[in-house]
């Protein structure tokens, strides 16, 4: 059986009138195999109930905030299906907790472990459309959890995997995958195909097109992954396992990050075991250290540096005062007016000289680095977040993209 996976973002499901547009898109896609739908809660709805849960507290219980936030899903599942029907096709909504689809216990960024594919398969042969909530998991004590911000794509990834879907699309609100954001660079470029590991790279980078980890699922289990407009008609950008023809280019794109905080343990007595002091309380928590730079130190002190995102922050400062044992140092910095950009591409292994002219180009543009990060196939730059956009762009232009 022939199944196709399409996801549907907050802004695809934003309105009655692009829900109606929604169900002819997956009566269109039936044409080609059995769809499966999985939705976000409608654009602006996550956010609105978050606010709401911090009118009464900065930080409330942590089940009961997943179990508010998952809620916009429900709806717009529910409509979707109702659409579907009023198109003549059946449909039949479920939450993620009826699909049994399991997570870890980590409220907000909990991670997907199973899910009974038998319903979904069961539901198609029945001759139903299946509409799955994103975003959302239940524990195994039947808690609901939810899968961090853009947990939808994940979810729509993992089903896609565990049907053997043969593609899963992600529709949104641009046509593809471009060489940068183009609400911040009108020039970006878009891309015809990219390869999972620099999708990999630009989602983990800030690129929130799609989520890091739908990425990693679909690298693991081989899903090709589509990403398209629910807006206009395309082809939009295939996510493939390893690119083919087309000679690769230095750089393929370039990702961005706000909400970033930076952590500076100044005057720390260096001792080894310093770095696995102070990170791994931090780790143990979920949390995700993400920019680390260590200073040679003068006369037996330094100082460590680390960034997270700003919505750790406060539990970092928590880890750091309870759990960080055996590290004295003398004062805690913290700085939340930092950004990252980052460049990506394969070429860049087997070319020297990309860091000069990154370097180069925000000298020129008078925009100072406070941190660097490299791996392979990506640089990664900490400056004030306040000249984050202008990097983008400088980055973009030094490097052609816009050609
Ligand atoms: P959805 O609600 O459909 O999940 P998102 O807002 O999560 O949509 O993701 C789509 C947005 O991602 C685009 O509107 C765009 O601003 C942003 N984006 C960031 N980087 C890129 C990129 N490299 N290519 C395309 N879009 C990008
Ligand atoms: N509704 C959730 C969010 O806004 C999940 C998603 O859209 O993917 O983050
Ligand atoms: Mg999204």
């Amino acid at each position: 059986m022939d199944t196709l996976v399409l996801k549907f973002g907050g802004t695809s499901v934003g309105s009655t009138d692009r829900i109606s547009t929604v169900a002819e898109i997956v009566k269109d896609a039936s044409k080609e195999a059995f769809p499966v739908v999985v939705v976000s809660a409608m654009s602006g709805e996550t956010d609105r109930l978050i606010e709401l849960a911090h009118l009464f507290s900065s930080e409330p219980d942590k089940r009961e905030f997943d179990a508010l936030i998952s809620t916009g899903e429900k709806v717009s599942a529910s409509l979707v299906a109702i659409a579907l029907n009023q198109l003549g096709l059946k449909a039949k909504s479920f939450s993620a907790a009826q699909v049994g689809l399991k997570t870890t216990a980590q409220f907000s960024r909990a991670k997907i472990l199973d899910l009974n594919k038998e319903i979904i398969i069961n539901t198609i042969s029945d001759g139903y459309i299946p509409v799955i909530t994103g975003f959302q998991g239940i524990t195994d004590s039947g808690d609901t959890t939810t899968l961090g911000r853009g947990g939808t794509d994940t979810t729509a990834v993992a089903i896609a995997a565990s049907i053997q879907a043969m593609r899963c699309d992600i529709y949104t609100d641009v046509d593809g995958i471009y060489t940068t954001d183009p609400r911040i660079v009108p020039e970006a470029k878009k891309l015809d195909s990219i390869s999972m590991e620099e999708m990999l790279e630009l989602a983990g980078q800030g690129a929130k097109v799609i989520q890091t980890r739908a990425v990693e699922f679909a690298n693991k289990y081989e899903v090709p992954v589509r990403v398209l407009s629910s807006f206009e008609p395309g082809s939009g950008t295939m996510i493939l396992k390893e690119e083919e023809g087309m000679e690769d280019a230095i750089i393929k794109g370039i990702a961005s990050q706000k909400d970033q905080t930076k952590f500076t343990l100044h005057g720390v007595v260096d001792t080894p075991g310093i770095a696995s002091g102070i990170l791994s309380p931090v780790s143990d928590e979920g949390i995700e250290v993400d920019v680390i730079v260590q200073n040679v130190s003068v006369s037996g002190k330094t100082d460590f540096t680390f960034t997270v995102a700003t919505e750790d922050r406060q539990e970092v400062e928590k880890v750091l005062k309870d759990k960080m044992t055996g590290i004295s140092y003398d004062e805690l910095i913290v700085d939340e007016s930092i950004g990252k950009v980052s460049l990506v591409g394969v070429g860049m292994r087997s070319h020297a000289g990309i860091a000069s002219t990154a370097f180069n180009a925000l000298a020129d543009a008078k925009i100072n680095i406070q941190m660097i990060s490299t791996s392979e196939i990506k640089i990664t730059i900490v400056i004030d977040v306040n000249q984050l956009e202008d990097a983008v762009k400088t980055l973009h232009k030094a490097f052609n993209l816009d050609k």
